[in-house]
């Protein structure tokens, strides 16, 4: 019998951060989950303002002033309202993005750095979002009682979309990426990905340190687009090889297991739910608000009132999204430990996470709100792991 005890080596993992950490986290974390609510309130508040000031209205009338342009008309008050409530959400959106995590130690990315991310985030979101939308009412007008079933699979067809595109136009925008320099991280990355056969002919290392410290990486894209990136934290000079393999083995569980393809079926699926109950509220939704002229929910001057439904079931629907993605994270978690066996590499690169992601929460508290299973959860199952395969090599 081997006298190793996985409750307290996951003790002592968790120990590593002295008491006064792990209640800063815990501080950053529950604050975090109040973000949700406040955050809320302030699209909404946005949304009204808009409504109010018949942006999307005048929007959608100017350009049919002669004849209906219903295709226009609906890009234009989309593009109009999203363009309207970034700037009201700015102040908003530079406490909880920048101020908030400089505060806490979290990123050391000067303001002028994240404004301009934020602008270009925001400039795209908003001509992507305005088609997206644009198709949604052509959907609303072609089909009035069945649009959220189109809308739920335009939905997933546009995640596949940007999953194609994202490594090939938007990402390069953030960072900068270049292949992998040769040593010894990408031989080994090279090794793992033969072995349980992910494409290695792209191993590509990003300016993550710009944003964090921390060891991140993904494997993404699909067809011919599919490479691993890891951040240049991992190619530091000092990395720690065991905990480079943990967190690759558990990127590569991702895309070896489909995940992502799960997750955009779930959401499609999700925007169906959600489409029906918008449509089923929004006469209401709009007496209650006023109705400031809107047709009804196929007329594109309504959006903020739209948007303000949507807002209000995100919210309520926060608990099963996040419980839906917590299951491919510990998915990701036992493929990294079952291919490459590296259960304290895992565990270190664990320990790093909790300064934003508290390690302890309650039950319900993890349920409701956490996106990733509780690190002190994780740990404990890796060293689950470790005492059952005692002795056995890393692999390969
Ligand atoms: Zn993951």
């Amino acid at each position: 019998m081997s006298s190793f005890d996985p409750a307290a080596a996951t003790a002592a993992y968790l120990a590593q951060l002295p008491p006064a950490a792990h209640e800063k986290a815990q501080a950053y974390t529950q604050g975090g989950h109040w973000l949700i609510l406040w955050g809320a309130l302030v699209s909404i508040l946005a949304a009204w303002i808009i409504l109010r000031l018949g942006v999307s209205r005048r929007a959608a009338a100017a350009v049919q002033r002669r004849r209906p342009r219903p295709w226009l008309a609906a890009f234009l008050a989309a593009a109009a309202f999203f363009a309207v409530s970034w700037v009201i959400e700015l102040p908003w959106a530079a406490y909880s993005g920048w101020w908030r995590e400089t505060q806490y130690g979290l990123t050391s990315q000067p303001v002028a750095g994240w404004m301009t991310e934020h602008l270009i985030g925001g400039v795209m979101g908003v001509v992507v979002v305005s088609l997206l939308i644009m198709l949604i009412y052509f959907l609303i007008r072609r089909a009035p009682r069945l649009w959220p079933v189109w809308t739920g699979l335009v939905v997933s067809a546009f995640g596949l979309f940007m999953l194609f595109l994202a490594p090939l136009f938007i990402e390069p925008i953030f960072n900068k990426y270049e292949p992998a320099p040769p040593g010894p991280v990408r031989d080994m990355v090279v090794a793992m990905g033969r072995q349980v056969g992910v494409p290695t002919d792209k191993i590509l290392v990003y300016n993550g340190s710009k944003q964090s410290n921390r060891y991140t990486a993904n494997v993404s894209g699909f067809l011919g687009t599919s490479r691993i990136a890891m951040s240049d934290v991992m190619f530091k000079k000092d990395a720690d090889l065991a905990e480079v393999r943990g967190v690759v083995g558990h990127e590569m569980g991702h895309y070896k297991r489909g995940h992502l393809f799960e997750l955009i079926a779930f959401f499609g699926f999700g925007t169906m739910i959600m489409g029906f109950i918008a449509q089923a509220l929004f006469p209401v939704a709009a007496r209650l608000l006023g109705g400031w002229g809107v047709t009804g929910i196929a007329d594109p001057a309504g959006l903020p009132i739209l948007m303000i439904l949507v807002t209000i079931i995100g919210v309520l629907a926060t608990p099963a999204i996040n419980t839906m993605v917590r299951f491919p994270e510990s998915d990701a978690d036992r493929y990294s430990l079952e291919n490459f066996n590296e259960p304290d590499g895992l565990a270190r690169a664990l320990v790093k996470t909790i300064d934003y992601r508290a390690a302890t929460p309650s039950k319900l508290e993890e349920v409701l709100f956490y996106d990733h299973p509780a690190v002190s959860v994780r740990i404990r199952r890796a060293m689950d792991w470790k005492a059952a395969h005692l002795g056995e090599p890393p692999r390969p």
